[in-house]
């Protein structure tokens, strides 16, 4: 089973990954000719309000990824997870309110459900119960193209298509002058090495061009979401592959990016963690505390155990 549907999950996992790399929703499925894994209601919006800010909001909500035997075409890349995880509740009754422009770090053990809150903020998938809401309305009643222009996910794996650093770009904004493509990328410290490469803007990257880490391929992903500017982003171990120096200087840019945004942030670095409005801690598919940083500290708690094993100055 797995053999034979082994190009088909390729598919669908390429296509969460590239969703998630913040590239234009039409593009995406244009390039992979496929159809968008959940189709628009009839009678769908867009996002109201989003260009005075947009609140994003978790009202109970509770999920499962969608088990082995309910696989369908649209959900494919559970077939190359045919384990036991499927099925299982992963998020019970979890309510996370991220007002407009404030940041919300989310904190928690490995396996706890930070990236699947990240993906059902995107609308990778549909809620078992309860609701996510983009400014008050169900993101089940919103198009997803606008639910896509409107949150911005980042995960620690910056997708590339193969083709150049240009059209990389272009996906976040296409029709971006030249002069935008450059400020972008001086901003994600990008910019030496490109004017480096052989032919600049129009190298070709990824497998079979020229081979950026996976530091570089992190920025340039940083690079489209300065040049997207979504009102709402959401960091997933943003900067997990960059080393100490690179990793200051696109904090920097990225802190820049989220200036007068809405940002949902799983973080490692405890700058990030101290630099939010409220900071979530997630157990077991459960929020188990919140507050900001001096407070859930002095509550002794599972925030004190997390930071004293985690984020604490060595
Ligand atoms: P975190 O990001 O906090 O480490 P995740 O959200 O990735 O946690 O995972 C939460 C739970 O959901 C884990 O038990 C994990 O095994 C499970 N899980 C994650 N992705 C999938 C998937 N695609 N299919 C089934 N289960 C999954
Ligand atoms: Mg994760």
């Amino acid at each position: 089973l797995t053999r034979m549907y082994a190009p088909l999950t390729a598919l669908a996992n390429a296509r969460v990954e590239i969703m998630s790399a913040l590239v234009s929703f039409e593009r995406v499925f244009e390039v992979l000719d496929l159809e968008p894994l959940i189709a628009d209601r009839p009678g769908a919006t867009a996002v109201p309000g989003a260009d005075r800010g947009v609140a994003v909001r978790f009202d109970d909500v509770s999920f499962a990824y969608p088990a082995a035997d309910k696989v369908s075409l649209a959900s494919l890349e559970e077939v190359a997870q045919l384990d036991s995880r499927g099925g299982a509740e992963v998020l019970h009754r979890v309510d996370l309110d991220v007002p407009a422009g404030s940041m919300v770090a989310l904190v928690g053990s490995s396996g706890a459900g930070k990236s699947t809150i990240a993906a059902l903020a995107t609308r990778l998938y549909d809620v078992d119960s309860g609701a996510v809401t983009l400014n008050g309305a169900d993101v089940r009643d919103l198009t997803a193209a606008s639910v896509h222009a409107t949150v911005g996910l980042v995960t620690q794996d910056g997708h590339l298509f193969h083709d150049t650093v240009r059209a990389n770009l272009a996906l976040a904004r296409p029709g971006a002058s030249d002069d935008e493509l450059w400020s972008a990328l001086e901003r994600a410290r990008l910019e030496q090495l490109v004017r480096a490469l052989p032919n600049g803007l129009d190298t070709v990257v990824g497998e079979r061009g020229y081979r950026l880490s996976g530091g570089e391929r992190q920025r340039l992903t940083i690079a489209r979401l300065l040049l997207a500017r979504p009102a709402v982003v959401i960091l997933d171990e943003a900067t997990a592959h960059l080393d100490s120096t690179s990793e200051a200087a696109v904090a920097e840019a990225l802190a820049e990016a989220l200036v007068g945004r809405t940002s949902l942030v799983i973080a490692h670095r405890l700058s990030t963690i101290r630099a939010a409005d409220q900071i979530v801690v997630l157990e077991d598919g459960r929020v188990a505390e919140r507050g900001d940083h001096h407070s859930l500290l002095e509550r002794g708690g599972r925030y004190a155990e997390l930071y004293r094993t985690q984020f604490a100055p060595a």
